[in-house]
């Protein structure tokens, strides 16, 4: 044991499936020529200077970098204002008429906000904080639905020196609290409510909890959205619209420096206790900006572009609010639930918009994957030219099917790794340039150094696996935690060293050199001395027909060490039936070897997943282990994991019975 997470197994055999980009996407790409790459890790300093430049500064940086690890100060002396760069230099320019957000409520409504109409309303709004005593340097909790107000509020604070702290709408009153309190937020912005599936949420009534369980907050503005009845807190409680729209739109952006703090965002809270991130201004939009245009291939005068995510995580931070408004492009803004009212609203919306760039999630793949492919099938996806996926690795058939049934097999993948930590993409594909290999997020973004290695820091050869390192700082990387820098450095730099940030992912790198995603290091097994990837196991699993979606967790086991237990959900015409059970056990052992062949395969209603669709491991092992489940109302289906670990339990019991006799 101590070596690093190596698969016990070579991998699934898909490394040598390739899939070149298509000749009339390269021809107009951004990045076509290696020689990007080569360039910018010979000067990535200098790649990065080159990045800024594209922003307007207010005032000229002194030095690129200041790197005392584990802390970086990147652009040291220069001053800009991100609300600036995000809308009134394109209004400026000449396009204050061009469409920012086509956003649409998930009853229906819909309203688009061009350039020039959203910087006045972020100008009205930012002038409306300053009215209630907000200051530069403030912090203020968001706490909104997927409405246009949500963006708004974010570059309103951008505008005048607040920092924000988005808390996701479908958060507690307590995750709330426990965020108001470690930011010590001042301000917080809500609304009276928000749609999900139909139903009616009354936010309010939870900033309310909120707010009698906190004295930190003394100021709420209030966005009417769903119209239910709210109590209003006089002196502290104030209607959005009464109050911003009378304000003026004239509201100069305040001069930052580099440095200042732009936003915190903690982390949602999979491997334990959240953690406030904090990201600065210059570093963080340089690095959204860039990767943004690269990665996504923006083109602002022609794509309508769109991050299917919640803007209550940091991929909709980076890339439906700065990374893309940074870029002048168009894109849509959806309110609700990608299956509401049918399984095909995003398909719907996708045609209806002549929709060309999507960005969603694994989890949201297998669904839809779940929900059939006549979905997508029944309307015309034509206008797509380049899809992207975040926030898990994503099996290599839910990405096949991906790009068959929704890219058409016409548009390029984006297998995009990176963390609330790291601000912005980090290991990608360039999708005029790189050969995609289904499952893999393969290459670092340029100017970044990504290095796998084992347990004593030494760099792993191609066939091998081991820890996800990043050795190199990078303009958009967090610069603490809130209010905890001696957890920033034990959480990130303690590993493998102060100039070396641990990711806490394990990785693979195959033949050529391309890296694969294994998942967390604490989710790495060790079935009889071997480290089997829960991912792989996964995989394996989801390339069974029948299979909708698998979740894998080690169990003790006196015998072995761990045994693999292992959670699906079946495809949608897919049958449940006798044998389906040593099928897919089986097939694992086929595929993988039979060291990862499951202990336990269970059939699930649904699998235990946070509320930004990744599955909870972590709960998964008290559920093979018989424990009692601590509590689960922050995930996102508690009923459903509730039966889960009911039925487990049963089925352990007939299990141990069985064996007495
Ligand atoms: P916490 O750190 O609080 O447990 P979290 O890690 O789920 O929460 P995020 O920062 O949103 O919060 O997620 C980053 C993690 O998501 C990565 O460390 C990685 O495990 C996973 N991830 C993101 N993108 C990919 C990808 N393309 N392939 C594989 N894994 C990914
Ligand atoms: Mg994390």
């Amino acid at each position: 044991m101590g070596t690093g997470p190596e698969p016990a197994i070579a991998s699934l055999a898909t490394e040598d499936e390739r899939v070149a980009p298509p000749e009339d996407f390269v021809a107009d790409a951004h990045v076509r020529d290696a020689d990007v790459l080569r360039r910018a890790d010979e000067d990535w300093q200098g790649w990065g200077a080159e990045q800024a430049g594209n922003l307007r500064w207010l005032a000229p940086w002194q030095r690129v970098l200041d790197w005392t690890p584990p802390h970086a100060q990147w652009f040291v002396g220069g001053q800009l204002n991100v609300a600036d760069n995000c809308l009134d230099r394109h209004v400026e320019a000449g396009h204050g008429e061009q469409v920012a957000f086509h956003w649409e409520g998930e009853p229906g409504d819909a309203r688009a906000l061009t350039y020039a109409e959203l910087r006045d309303e972020v100008a009205r709004c930012a002038n409306a904080l300053r009215a209630l005593g907000v200051r530069r340097g403030d912090r203020v909790n968001i706490y909104l639905p997927m409405v246009p107000e949500l963006p708004v509020a974010m570059l309103a604070c951008a505008r005048i020196g607040a920092i924000h702290s988005v808390v996701f709408a479908g958060f507690s009153a307590q995750s709330l609290v426990d965020r108001i309190e470690d930011a010590g937020s001042r301000g917080l912005i809500t609304a009276d409510g928000s749609y999900r599936k139909g139903r009616v949420v009354p936010l309010k009534e939870a900033a309310d909890e909120a707010m009698a369980r906190t004295d930190v907050v003394d100021t709420c503005l209030v966005v009417r959205r769903t119209g239910e009845p709210v109590a209003m807190q006089e002196g502290r409680d104030h209607w959005y619209h009464d109050l911003v729209p009378t304000q003026s739109a004239d509201c100069p952006p305040e001069p930052m420096d580099a440095e200042d703090v732009l936003f915190i965002l903690y982390t949602s809270g999979t491997t334990g206790k959240p953690k406030g991130i904090t990201h600065t201004t210059g570093g963080y939009l340089t690095q959204v900006a860039a990767t943004a245009r690269l990665v996504f291939d923006l083109k602002p005068d022609h794509d309508v572009y769109w991050c299917a995510a919640d803007i209550g995580w940091v991929t909709g931070h980076s890339y439906i609010v700065y990374g893309p408004l940074a870029n002048r492009v168009t894109s849509l803004l959806y309110e609700g639930a990608p299956d509401h009212p049918a399984p095909d609203r995003l398909w719907e919306m996708i045609a209806r918009h002549r929709a060309t760039i999507l960005y969603t999630a694994p989890t949201a793949i297998r669904s839809f994957m779940r929900a059939g492919p006549e979905h997508p099938a029944a309307h015309d996806l034509s206008s797509l030219r380049l899809l992207g996926t975040v926030g898990e690795p994503i099996n290599p058939e839910a990405w096949r099917w991906y790009h068959r049934h929704i890219g058409g097999g016409r548009c390029p993948i984006v297998d995009t790794w990176w963390q609330t930590e790291t601000g912005a993409i980090m290991i990608t594909p360039l999708p005029g340039l790189t050969h995609t290999k289904p499952g893999a997020a393969q290459q670092p973004f340029p100017g970044i150094k990504p290095v796998v290695v084992d347990n004593e820091g030494t760099p792993v050869e191609p066939g091998q696996g081991g820890y996800l390192t990043l050795q190199r700082p990078w303009p958009g990387m967090l610069r603490t935690i809130w209010g905890d820098d001696q957890r920033y450095r034990d959480t990130y730099w303690s590993r493998f060293g102060e100039e070396v940030y641990f990711a806490g992912d394990g990785a693979k790198l195959d033949a050529d050199g391309d890296i694969w995603l294994l998942g967390r290091v604490d989710e790495v097994m060790n079935v009889s001395g071997h480290r089997i990837s829960t991912t792989e196991v996964e995989s394996a699993l989801v390339d069974h027909p029948s299979v909708a979606e698998a979740a894998v967790a080690g169990r003790a086991d006196a015998l072995t060490g761990q045994a693999i237990v292992a959670f699906v959900t079946l495809a949608h015409d897919a049958q449940e039936r006798s044998d389906l059970v040593d099928e897919l056990r089986a097939h694992v052992a086929d595929r993988i070897g039979k060291l990862a062949r499951p202990a336990e395969v269970h059939l699930a209603p649904d699998l235990p997943k946070t509320r930004s669709g990744k599955i909870m491991r972590r709960l998964l092992t008290d559920i093979a282990e018989g424990r009692e489940l601590g509590d689960v109302t922050t995930l996102a289906n508690p009923d459903a994991v509730r039966e889960l670990a009911e039925r487990a339990r049963q089925e352990a019991t007939s299990r141990s019975s069985g064996n007495s006799e």
